[in-house]
């Protein structure tokens, strides 16, 4: 079958001297491998090796969802040249496609994830935007779809609301049910992490912004949450990204 579609390149990987193996987010149809014939020629229809990043219309063909597809074209429309010349916001797109490329299955259409991630690049590549919250809304998003956060304003035990949890007692976050637990309802020896106020008004902020509302994440809490959703992350995957030690600052 021939698909025409619009794509991001999350990885590419060399498959022979000439040609890639390219990985792609589509609109219509989710993660896509391709095999690229000859990208890697000066004289290619793509003008050369196709980058990370990098974003356009694609068309390809494919027999069914297990096999190898053919790209067939490939004509890039957003480069992202702005991003790479910035090192720090580079790195954070690059966590980015990792973070997609790692939560979401291949074929399966994801089209609002498309959207988020292609607005996250483009948002990172202007040079006065909060770098910090643009990748923790980014972060939220995600794992809010792929159903991995679950309510984040009570204990998901006992349903103790956060302001009375706060208010006397520590408040912890647990990657195996993706919500906050009060320190009564806390398994001993269980899997948790902290989070203090700081996290805790970076939760109400992302929350309110999920509501419509328009909020503003300062740079303390957008750093605090990154941390908190990257542990998440690397609790899920049993494994840390490859990009958290160059944009989650410890
Ligand atoms: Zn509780």
């Amino acid at each position: 079958m021939r698909y025409h579609d619009r794509a991001i390149c999350l990885r590419s990987l060399d498959y022979s001297e000439t040609s890639q193996i390219i990985h792609f987010l589509t609109r219509e149809n989710g993660v896509v491998h391709l095999l690229a014939k000859g990208t890697k020629r000066k004289k290619s229809k793509t003008g050369g090796a196709i980058d990370l990043l990098c974003e356009g219309e694609v068309i390809y063909t494919k027999k069914d969802s297990d096999t190898l597809g053919m790209l067939m074209e490939f004509s890039e429309n957003v480069s992202r040249s702005e991003l790479r010349k910035d090192a720090s916001r580079l790195n954070a797109a690059l966590y980015a496609i990792e973070l997609v490329y790692a939560m979401l299955p291949e074929g399966l259409a994801q089209s609002e994830i498309f959207t988020l991630l292609s607005n996250t690049l483009r948002r990172l590549a202007e040079k006065d935007s909060p770098q910090n919250a643009v990748l923790a809304w980014f972060q939220w998003r995600l794992l809010r779809h792929v159903g991995l956060l679950g309510g984040l304003d009570s204990c998901v035990s006992c349903g103790m609301s956060v302001e009375e949890m706060a208010h006397d007692d520590e408040v912890f976050f647990t990657s195996r049910y993706g919500g906050l637990l009060c320190s009564r309802c806390l398994a001993p020896g269980g899997e948790k992490k902290q989070a203090d106020k700081i996290v805790l008004g970076a939760l109400a902020a992302l929350t309110a912004a999920e509501a419509g509302k328009k909020v503003n994440l300062p740079p303390n809490q957008a750093i605090a949450i990154m941390k908190l959703l990257d542990y998440h992350i690397s609790q899920q995957l049993g494994k840390q990204l490859k990009m958290a030690r160059y944009v989650i600052k410890t």
